[in-house]
């Protein structure tokens, strides 16, 4: 930027930049969520309801049509009409745009879609970032910009719609999902003052004149015969082959104004390189600290970072290497079954086929599905390619001890900046830690000189989950796209976690460890694991303590602690002078809380004053660095539980090798029960006497985490001591005797059941879990060996339904789920019987998120059978699972009947094979 002009920094993610630059160059937008790409339909729908213009001087038009198939069809019809549209989208979003975006190119419109490229789903779905999306669509004649980080999403966005205006070809401009698209930055903000001067206002007057206008007719999308279509298609060349040149000189355009520069392709490392990866996206940042470690440890290695993938420019990728180099390694974050080899990988081969240049290209793999692509990796890399013979259709990452594609990695190599800062914070969805570590890093970057970088990793729960945000900041660009492994500072929001999780892993010598629990020192001593005191002693941690949550209750603040974590953050960091953070954190609170009340936000100006007094540094012991390894608890559970389960509920499902898995995704029921995640602050307790045995609590149970049961005398007799029970009303029941069993780990404590509890003195009172757990577990143990027992009730009421073994149970629904509940009502009365085709959506992730599959069986082993195919074709899927199962039927119905005709059948078979003939269409009578 010219040196008059005022810098403009702010600390956004990459969907953010992307549609700051979209909304300045579009009259319509046409979107349609998914993630994670709907954060940028979402700022560009608000930006034009809160009056913001684009450079056209005109509020954005926003329509949010009904599927990405919808909004690729308006684009295509408001860019016929001559307006300057654009879309965001990603996955099999952007697939189903696919029959649009050959129109769009095929009629040489200008345009850009915005991807935040994230994985197609296959064998699983899967929400997070890689290529495939992006390579489905390289043949449908969009050009193709990809970015690798905040800042260069960006400024690419902007070269995108600057090239698309001049060349007439639709762009489509990627960056990685997740990594990109939700890491946060501090970037330099393209000012739209500075925009105008930029633009091709006659490419702008020649798309408009383009339009589809009754007083000037022209007819476009006609129908051709065999004569002519093959040359019409050609008749677009010039088109394709001026693109390269364009974006080129609009990358210039747009390095002189921000003083970064932009080529198609760049080159990082030394300029006599003889070893080269080549690859796109969020991954060359990790490679390019890579390049830097090893250049700076005596190697001679580069990178090229690919900027425009499409139209693939073989002339300027030659020209962007070292005449030195010798050997090449293509990076492809997709996957392609069945092809030579991937799509990147393919263009380089060829472009030196093409130029008769010898050099050895080998291709491989990485990070699908935002799997982690480490400096470490990329060293891997490059220590194949000095191998004698390198190996070629790699992977890098994972173990692949099936068909033996993977790189071994070396010693891990720290190749981040010199004097970075880096703090890691473990957090349950929805406790706010995610939240208040965004305001954080916000504060730290918009307050300060230091670059920062903030990305939050998630499970797939859809709250209750583990969160882990991973804050970097410095004095220097960040390029380190990957999760910290070497953290200075580590917090524990969930006292739960410390024995769940290697929590202080890559911690360092001296580094500061925060845990937020009500314990003593001696209550420490019996519930850290010797592990963690252990690292604790040995690195000689800096470790405090503080009870976040119990200063929350006593504010008001219910389970909230965040703004008292994020307090203890600055107070201990120091990033920030203390009185200065404070100051920073009352004035976010009063924006973002200020509309809901005075009251909410001096609730929250408490937590920061209370925080700063209440947290306490442990003076530990140093023998507990000489502590014994924590002895496992011997558990008796299904080998996939053992073996793939608790790896990745420990959160080391990184290290699984290949063979760990069944080909197809497919993945056993039945999963949770192992789970206990313990998350619920309060559970409810049972008051028997006041108990009217409704059975309503275990009906709201989004969790079925409360239990009506009915046993009979001899197995209260044998029951552990506190097995409370009441004689059992109803007909039939009357031998029996009643209790309500709460699963106190598998409780997520919404409160539900106590809210819905009907008994004149509430018989369900809720308490805090640790009152409960001791008490409950061994209890609840016993409840599940005994058989289900159903007390005559009829199964089609309130109390009856809740004798039925319910065969959706613990999910990871949200706490209070409202949809749950019946699902969990529908598996209780029809469950063994169930095919389920569930649509992509909420319930498909708590209802399918490997490896805790809610989904159950009944002492039969029967239960639901589930799957999900796509977001948009769910009843035509589940459609396919009738003919199916009507067909088989009938072929068996028509066995039966062949064998009925038989003279020899044993009169007992007989009987059988025709009852089931003569009832098999009714449910329970076809089961006898
Ligand atoms: S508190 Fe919620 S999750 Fe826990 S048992 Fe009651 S209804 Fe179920
Ligand atoms: S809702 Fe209350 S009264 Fe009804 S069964 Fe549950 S605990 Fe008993």
């Amino acid at each position: 930027m010219s040196d008059k002009k005022q810098k403009i920094w702010k600390s956004v993610d990459g969907n953010t930049a992307a549609a700051h630059v979209a909304y300045a160059f579009s009259d319509v937008a046409a979107i349609y969520p998914i993630t994670p790409s709907s954060p940028m339909g979402e700022v560009v729908d608000a930006w034009a309801a809160s009056g913001r213009k684009n450079i056209f001087g005109q509020r954005v038009r926003v329509a949010e049509m009904q599927s990405e198939g919808g909004a690729a069809g308006a684009v295509h019809g408001s860019l016929s009409a001559g307006a300057f549209t654009s879309t965001f989208t990603a996955s099999q979003g952007l697939l189903l745009m696919i029959p649009n975006m050959y129109k769009i190119a095929g009629e040489l419109m200008p345009a850009v879609f915005h991807v935040s490229a994230r994985a197609v789903a296959g064998q699983a779905l899967s929400i997070f970032g890689d290529h495939q999306d992006v390579m489905a669509a390289r043949a449908t004649g969009f050009a193709m910009l990809a970015s690798g980080s905040v800042q260069e999403v960006m400024d690419l966005a902007l070269v995108a719609h600057l090239a698309t205006i001049r060349a007439s070809v639709p762009f489509v401009h990627f960056f990685d999902g997740f990594r990109t698209s939700h890491e946060i930055q501090k970037v330099e903000m393209i000012d739209y003052d500075d925009i105008p001067s930029l633009v091709d206002w006659e490419g702008i007057r020649r798309h408009r004149e383009r339009a589809l206008n009754p007083e000037k007719p022209h007819l476009r999308g006609t129908a051709q015969n065999p004569d002519i279509y093959f040359q019409v298609n050609e008749a677009a060349n010039p088109f394709y082959l001026a693109v390269p040149r364009i974006v080129e000189e609009e990358m210039e355009r747009v390095s002189a104004l921000t003083g970064r520069s932009y080529h198609l392709f760049d080159y990082v490392g030394v300029p006599d390189a003889e070893r080269v990866i080549v690859m796109m996206g969020s991954g060359a940042e990790a490679a390019e600290e890579a390049v830097h470690y090893l250049n700076t440890h005596g190697e001679r290695v580069g990178l090229i970072k690919v900027r425009l993938f499409r139209p693939f420019s073989v002339g300027h990728f030659l020209a962007s290497l070292p005449d030195t180099v010798k050997r090449i390694a293509v990076l492809d974050r997709t996957k392609e079954n069945g092809s030579f080899g991937e799509p990147l990988y393919l263009d380089v081969s060829a472009a030196f086929q093409d130029r008769h240049r010898e050099v050895l290209v080998v291709g491989g793999r990485y990070g699908l599905g935002s799997k982690d692509f480490t400096p470490t990796m990329a060293k891997a890399v490059f220590d194949n390619l000095a191998q004698e013979h390198p190996k070629n259709h790699f992977t890098v990452g994972i173990e692949d001890d099936v068909t033996h594609t993977s790189l071994p990695l070396g010693e891990p190599i720290d190749a981040t900046p010199e004097g970075l800062v880096q703090c890691k914070f473990w957090g349950l969805g929805g406790d706010g830690t995610v939240g208040a570590n965004k305001d954080a890093i916000k504060i730290i970057g918009d307050n300060t000189d230091m670059y920062v970088q903030g990305y939050f990793a998630y499970d797939s729960k859809k709250s209750g989950g583990v969160t882990v945000s991973h804050l970097r900041f410095g004095k220097n660009p960040i390029q380190s796209t990957y999760l910290i492994n070497r953290a200075d500072y580590i917090a524990c929001h969930h006292p739960s976690y410390v024995d769940k999780y290697d929590l202080l892993e890559g911690i360092k010598e001296g580094g500061t460890f925060v845990l937020n629990a009500p314990w003593t020192l001696e209550e420490m001593e019996e519930k850290l694991p010797n592990s963690l005191k252990r690292t604790i002693a040995e690195k000689h941690l800096h470790f405090y303590t503080i009870d976040a949550v119990s200063i929350a209750e006593e504010i008001g603040l219910g389970s909230r602690i965040n703004m008292i974590m994020q307090t203890v953050f600055f107070k201990l960091s120091g990033v920030i002078p203390v009185d200065d953070a404070i100051r920073y954190l009352k004035e976010a609170i009063e924006k973002t809380y200020g509309k809901k009340g005075r009251d909410v936000v001096e609730m929250n100006w408490r937590a920061v004053d209370e925080a700063i007094d209440k947290i306490v540094e442990v003076d530990y012991p140093e023998s507990w660095a000489s502590l014994p390894p924590d002895v496992p608890e011997e558990k008796d559970e299904p080998e996939f539980v053992k073996n793939v389960m608790r790896p990745m509920l420990a959160m080391k499902g990184d290290a699984l090798p290949v063979s760990a898995f069944t080909p197809g995704g497919i993945f056993p029921t039945g999963t949770t029960k192992y789970e206990k995640r313990g998350v619920a602050i309060n559970v409810p307790e049972w008051i028997p006497e006041n108990c009217i045995q409704c059975n309503q609590c275990a009906m709201v149970c989004p969790h079925a985490a409360i239990r009506p049961v009915l046993a009979t005398e001899e197995e209260v007799k044998h029951a552990p001591e506190g097995f409370e029970v009441r004689k059992a009303t109803g007909k039939g029941a009357e031998d029996l005797f009643f209790r309500i069993q709460v699963y106190p780990e598998d409780c997520v404590g919404c409160g539900n059941c106590a809210d819905i509890c009907p008994a004149k003195e509430k018989a369900l009172i809720m308490r805090p879990l640790a009152t409960q757990k001791e008490r409950q577990i061994p209890l609840q143990r016993y409840v599940e060996t005994l058989p289900t027992r159903t007390g005559g009730f009829d199964r089609f009421t309130v109390k009856g339904s809740q004798f039925q073994k319910p065969l959706l149970e613990f999910s990871g629904a949200c706490a209070g789920c409202g949809e749950t509940p019946y699902m969990k009502l529908v598996t209780q009365l029809f469950g063994d019987r169930m095919i389920i085709a569930n649509a992509t959506g909420c319930s498909s992730i708590w209802g399918g998120s490997a490896p805790s599959i809610p989904f159950t069986v009944n002492d039969e082993g029967h239960g639901p059978a589930w799957a999900n195919s796509l977001f948009e074709d769910n009843a035509e899927y589940g459609f396919g699972m009738v003919l199916a199962t009507t067909q088989r039927r009938e072929k068996l119905a028509q066995l039966v009947q062949e064998a009925l005709k038989r003279n020899d059948l044993p009169q007992e078979l007989r009987d059988a094979l025709s009852g089931w003939l003569a009832h098999r269409n009714d449910a329970e009578k076809s089961k006898e």
